[in-house]
């Protein structure tokens, strides 16, 4: 906890500011890659080779912003007091498994939306939001999920 702001800001770990900058892209807008010879959707990007037919033949892709939650799970870890997951209760974090609607598969965070609302099947919709604050005190931000 920062005596100046009251943020918490993070100290124990370090986050990789240029690899973050680096990947701003593909979290802003869910930036993945398209193998051109098999068609697979890979989320993050994927630099160089397809993992399922060892193409290097990738572009990029821009995943569906919007999804249906396939599973998800509420735990006690609160995140950053400022990302919002404190506003309903007891600073819950719901964390949950979107299927986007082009098949991609991504764990994130659910945003705006109490514990008890969520359910499996429930659509949602990209948002960006803050993630984290970085060592040097610098937000990241990216996607988030909240209900559609
Ligand atoms: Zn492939």
């Amino acid at each position: 906890m920062s005596e100046f702001s009251g943020e918490w800001i993070d100290h124990v770990m370090i986050y990789h500011t240029f690899r973050a900058y680096r990947e701003r892209i593909g979290r802003y807008r869910l930036a993945g890659s398209k193998c051109k010879s098999c068609g697979y959707l890979w989320f993050p990007k994927r630099h160089g080779v397809c993992g399922k037919c060892n193409s290097q033949d990738l572009e990029d892709y821009e995943c569906k912003h919007e999804g249906s939650v396939v599973e998800y799970t509420v735990t006690d870890n609160p995140f950053t007091p400022l990302t919002g997951s404190h506003l309903y209760g007891t600073g819950k974090r719901v964390i949950a498994m979107v299927r986007l609607d082009d098949g991609v598969y991504i764990w994130t965070d659910l945003e705006e939306c109490a514990p008890d609302r969520v359910q499996v099947g429930m659509r949602v919709q990209m948002v960006l939001r803050k993630w984290i604050r970085e060592s040097n005190t610098n937000w990241q931000y990216g996607y988030k999920f909240v209900p559609a």
